[in-house]
């Protein structure tokens, strides 16, 4: 379906401006390339990709051998790799959580019982790695309609909040999934954090009480910038956020009133005074992005880049389900890191546009946009000579012609906003073209796409940026992300279409701003 459509000469809807020109025929990505890569690169021989493992230099060097055999140029710091300083996160003996409660010292150990959670999104301040207070239970968390806020009766401020993640016996059961999804402790942990708490105890019940056992196997394998460590400044306690735990709702625990669950009205616990300290220490380790360019053919517009990005680490050994524990990633982002590889072939096979084409495999997405945060910070070019980036993260699922596209109303300033008016023109110009879904195309929605991926840090940089995806599925982060589960056929259609967007936008005279 993807062959040669360009030319056709039956093609009903004229092609807009010079990007469209006809291309030799097989040029475009394939189902079966974008099939044979994928099966390799999301086998379990890659054992999840994870930053900062042996693993991660695996899959970094299946890149690089295709970029070699493809005649790319390298654009890194040591050929087609780019060195990513980063630090590995540990826990020192000083690390200890307690309650002091009718004279005794009841300790609820790291991991077993608590899990700090020692950075947050971009944007947010540190998490402190002190705090003492006393213990106020805030419910449930949500504010019941037409009644007086609880939390304004109780002193939040300089204590410690515990909220539980979860519903009440007496609701239904959407209002039940709602009030124990994951995604409402981040509603939960702001509406606490504004009362400027000490500490916040997030206590998961219900259907996110499993969730404790996967962040569980992140705890010792957490990885940050270099940079951003230097650049934070713990010293000055005034820009730290309140100390974030996470914990399970379990009847008895000294975080919660006697006789919960029947009881659970907010208050404040008397006598029950919570005292923490995060003792972290850092070890280098150095990772890797992989770039590439192909190289514009007009000489005024050549030192200019349309960049494509997507993430080559995912989350590595996870804990087994039925039997299988490697987390392989196919759709999360192997199905991105083969499309940019064909796109590789074909801007390399193809009439070369007028711009250079710059494409970065990102390392440590899953960390925290690690790699994008570094490439965006110490890139190879200036960074304005990037006029667009394109991000493709998770592009080979769910219904046919669907896919989300993210940037041209999230960003700032309208910044992306013209790049979404030149992809709406090339989509109309397939032969099948996508229906887009914009809902997540807001830098307010609960999901927080936007924030969620590389593009992000470029946009920070004042680029515009296209985030494409076809979404969330069962299979994200778990270890039946695999790569027999991929529309090739889809995958191969968004690949085309970044294909168009990419030539369309480096071949115009003006940058898409
Ligand atoms: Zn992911």
């Amino acid at each position: 379906m993807i062959l040669a459509l360009v030319g056709c000469s039956h093609s009903p809807r004229p092609l807009p401006g010079p990007g469209l020109a006809p291309q030799p025929e097989g040029v475009t990505p394939t189902p079966e390339e974008l099939r044979r890569d994928l099966i390799v690169f999301a086998s379990d021989s890659f054992r999840g990709r994870e930053t900062g493992t042996p693993d991660e230099r695996r899959a970094a060097h299946f890149l690089v051998a295709r970029l070699t055999e493809l005649q790319l140029l390298p654009a890194g710091d040591s050929g087609f790799y780019q060195r990513v300083p980063l630090l590995r996160q540990s826990f020192g003996a000083g690390t200890r959580f307690e309650v002091s409660m009718q004279g005794r010292t009841v300790p609820l150990p790291l991991g077993d019982a608590l899990l700090p959670i020692t950075r947050l999104g971009p944007g947010t301040p540190s998490p402190r790695r002190a705090a003492d207070g006393a213990l106020v239970f805030a419910g449930y968390g949500v504010q019941a309609a037409g009644k007086a806020d609880a939390l304004d009766a109780l002193p939040v401020t300089g204590n410690v909040g515990g909220v539980v993640n979860g519903a009440p016996p007496d609701v239904d059961a959407t209002q039940r999934a709602e009030l124990e999804s994951a995604s409402a402790i981040g509603p939960r942990v702001q509406r606490l954090a504004a009362r400027r708490p000490a500490a916040i105890v997030v206590l998961l019940s219900g259907a996110s009480a499993p969730l404790y056992a996967t962040l569980r196997t992140d705890l010792t394998r957490s990885l940050t910038g270099a940079d951003r460590m230097r650049a934070a400044a713990p010293a000055d306690s005034q820009q730290l956020g309140p100390m974030i735990l996470l914990g399970l709702a379990t009847p008895g625990s000294p975080l919660l009133p006697a006789g919960w669950p029947a009881n659970s009205q907010p208050r404040l616990m008397a006598g029950r005074q919570f005292h923490a300290r995060v003792d972290l220490s850092f070890s280098p380790v150095t990772s890797y992005n992989v770039v590439a360019v192909v190289r514009g053919r007009d000489s005024a517009l050549a030192d200019s880049y349309v960049a494509f990005g997507a993430h080559y680490d995912h989350i590595g050994i996870q804990p087994a389900q039925n039997g299988d524990s490697i987390a392989n990633g196919a759709d999360d982002d192997g199905s991105g890191s083969v499309a940019l590889l064909a796109l590789a072939r074909a801007f390399s096979q193809a009439r070369r546009p007028r711009r250079s084409v710059l494409f970065v495999w990102h390392v440590g997405e899953e960390k925290g946009l690690l790699g994008s945060d570094y490439f965006t910070n110490h890139p190879p070019m200036p960074i304005d000579s990037i006029v667009a980036e394109l991000n493709a993260d998770m592009i080979g699922r769910n219904a046919p012609d669907s896919l989300y596209v993210v940037g041209p109303m999230a960003a700032p300033d309208g910044q992306s906003r013209v790049l979404g008016i030149v992809l709406d023109s090339v989509n109309a110009t397939l032969p099948q073209p996508f229906s887009f879904n914009r809902t997540w195309d807001s830098p307010t929605h609960p999901e927080r796409i936007y924030y969620r991926s590389d593009h992000y840090n470029y946009a920070r940089k004042g680029i515009p940026v296209l985030f494409l995806t076809t979404g969330l599925h069962e299979d994200y982060h778990r270890v039946t992300d695999e790569a027999w589960k991929i529309d090739y056929v889809k995958l191969a259609h968004v690949d085309e279409l970044m294909f168009r967007l990419g030539e369309a936008i480096a071949n115009r005279d003006t940058r898409p701003r």
